[in-house]
């Protein structure tokens, strides 16, 4: 959460530092601000999304050929023009962004009142950048020194970037916990906390490491060092992105425009890892440890939000196909309370950021204790990429919309291409099935495309219940992670309140709040359980339910009782997440714009949770 930009060189800073916030506004929108350095430092920060900053600018005085800004997801002090970043040292001669959150800044901002300093904010931020003033001025330090000897007091997370008006052709970054890279120019350097900022000017990128401090020279030089101030020798990486894949391409939101790229995502999400025709299945980054990963005694699966869906479809997946036991756990409580985990475990981390902080912290915890951690990422060369012993790459693309859609999708792709490959190699499906499995995965993009035909029809539906104040969605066995992601989607962007249930446990309890003014989202589409997930239906239909159903084409039995269907083309049923979910984003996001949200941007919300 929060995006930093920044840039030193010759040219004009503003417009790359705004063009910066804009791509970056997807990981928080709270505020916006940056700070110029032209002989003088100006800075300007407001409330709101980037585009308040810029109409404020428009007016100011917004010169300077290095600089640095910020797009901010409070989470000390509310969110206004005051707590809005960049903030200053109290004379005003040092200015900082940060990502992350300084835990132990009560005790240091107390300290640090008991020598004088006053405070205007109620960030974390505002004390660590006093903190450095402060270790600045006790011994008259390099900028760079003061920021590694505060650092080595803080505790917590941070990206940052800082600017001594004092030493004013440099600028200083550092990372632990919140990413950041720095983007390497002719004679200049940008500093963001992902790459799709920095893309258009350069692909040459180092990942700056956790506890690294870097410092960016106008001359074009650059040192990094680690905070026990060994001189570290940098890795220089490609940047491997699209510009296109950033912008919205005629579609009115990046959700709508990503749900619509679900064929070619899942598509890639298989390129060259599965060949029906020839029979096989292999995930390259199995590769040296495909005897660890298939003789597992357990695996362990961590996630949060929609990863954590994914991870749920992915138990199903492993238990039925691969004999494998599962354990889903969300990653923020696996962390604190003192889990089992041992070197025949293998853990698998979801997450589209790869830098969910949750997330990161739980692989530490299972790498402590031996197990080998696999990471099922989308974002190349991020923090969680980086902590793993082995990993597959889900490769959709920028996923700029906060609600996730096409990243789901790939990432249960990938996982039902992990059970099937363990499955094959374990035997414990038949060569028949396998075969028949594989064919039927390389259709599912096509059938994809089939399920977005349905967009006018679930459009008219969206119409019909958008007023409702609540909704629930049932769904059994491979389609019970389906009704939760299914509510989690309408929840996020149209703010209605909406629960996700396996449908049997309706009646234990949630039936109680079924009249005509609840609608349920019923995904049915198991064959398996076909006559069970009926049962429910007439259930709720018997308490005068409203009810939507998600069938499979032709089946006349269901749509002869629910108020409405959307039918899904027939496909084995491991796969039919990869299906049913499809209608349920465009059912979520419809209700969302027809009820006037951001679609893109909603509320509280930002993308790549970096802090706790
Ligand atoms: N803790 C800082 C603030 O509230 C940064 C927040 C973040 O990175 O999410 O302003």
């Amino acid at each position: 959460m929060c995006g930093i930009i920044a840039y030193i060189g010759n040219k004009e800073a503003y417009p790359i530092l705004i063009k910066g916030l804009q791509r970056l506004e997807y990981r928080g929108y709270d505020s916006a601000g940056i700070a110029l350095m032209n002989g003088s430092l100006n800075i300007y920060k407001k409330r709101g999304k980037v585009q308040e900053l810029v109409d404020f600018a428009k007016h100011q005085n917004i010169s300077g050929s290095s600089g640095i800004g910020h797009t901010r997801w409070a989470t000390h002090g509310k969110p206004d023009d005051i707590n809005a970043h960049p903030h200053c040292s109290s004379d005003g001669r040092l200015t900082l962004v940060h990502n992350g959150i300084i835990e132990n800044y009560s005790p240091i901002k107390h300290a640090l009142e008991k020598k004088g300093h006053t405070f205007k904010s109620q960030t974390d931020t505002e004390v660590l950048v006093h903190l450095i003033e402060e270790v600045q001025k006790q011994d008259n330090l390099p900028i760079e020194e003061a920021v590694r000897v505060a650092l080595s007091k803080v505790v917590g997370a941070y990206a940052i970037v800082v600017i001594d008006k004092n030493d004013p052709d440099k600028l200083v970054a550092a990372r632990k916990g919140s990413p950041l890279v720095v983007g390497i120019g002719d004679d200049e350097f940008f500093l963001a906390s992902d790459g799709t900022p920095i893309v258009e000017y350069t692909k040459k990128v180092v990942y700056l490491e956790d506890e690294h401090i870097a410092t960016m020279h106008r001359n074009g030089k650059y040192e990094i060092r680690t905070i026990d101030n060994e001189v570290h020798t940098p890795f220089v990486d490609e940047l491997n992105m699209e510009i296109e894949r950033m912008e919205k391409g005629g579609y009115d939101y990046f959700m709508l425009k990503e749900i619509y790229e679900q064929p070619t995502t899942i598509q890639d999400a298989m390129r060259g890892r599965i060949n029906a025709e020839e029979g096989w299945v292999r995930l390259g980054g199995m590769d040296d440890h495909v005897d660890i990963v298939k003789d597992a005694q357990r695996f362990i699966i961590l996630g949060c939000g929609t990863s954590w869906h994914a991870g749920l479809i992915a138990e199903y997946l492993f238990e039925d196909l691969a004999r494998i036991p599962v354990e889903v756990e969300y990653a923020s409580e696996f962390r604190y309370r003192n889990p089992v985990i041992t070197d025949k475990d293998v853990v698998i981390a979801i997450s589209q950021s790869g830098e969910t902080a949750d997330t990161y912290a739980a692989l530490e915890l299972a790498k402590k204790n031996g197990a080998l951690l696999y990471g099922i990422v989308n974002v190349v060369g991020s923090s969680i990429a980086r902590l793993t012993d082995a990993g597959s790459y889900i490769h959709c693309g920028p996923e700029i919309g906060v609600a996730s859609t096409k990243a789901f999708t790939a990432q249960v792709t990938l996982l039902t291409l992990m059970a099937l490959q363990i499955g094959h190699e374990r035997g414990t499906i038949s060569d028949e099935y396998f075969k028949k499995l594989l064919i039927e995965l390389e259709n599912i993009p096509e059938k994809v495309k089939k399920v977005l035909d349905s967009n006018d029809k679930i459009k008219y539906i969206a119409a019909e219940i958008k007023d409702s104040p609540n909704a629930m969605y049932l769904g059994r066995g491979y389609n019970f992670p389906i009704a939760l992601e299914g509510a989690l989607k309408l929840k996020e962007i149209s703010y209605i309140h909406a629960e996700g249930y396996p449908a049997a446990e309706m009646k234990h309890g949630p039936i109680a709040l079924i009249d005509e003014n609840m609608p349920v989202i019923v995904i049915a589409t198991n064959k398996s359980l076909n006559d069970k997930i009926v049962s429910n239906i007439q259930e709720v239909k018997a308490r005068k339910g409203v009810v939507l159903a998600i069938v499979t084409e032709g089946d006349n039995e269901i749509s002869r009782i629910a108020d409405y269907t959307i039918e899904i083309p027939d496909t084995e049923e491991p796969f039919t997440p990869l299906l049913s979910v499809i209608p349920l984003q465009l059912l979520s996001y419809y209700i969302a714009v027809m009820r006037g949200c951001n679609v893109d941007q909603p509320r509280n919300l930002a993308k790549s949770v970096t802090v706790e």
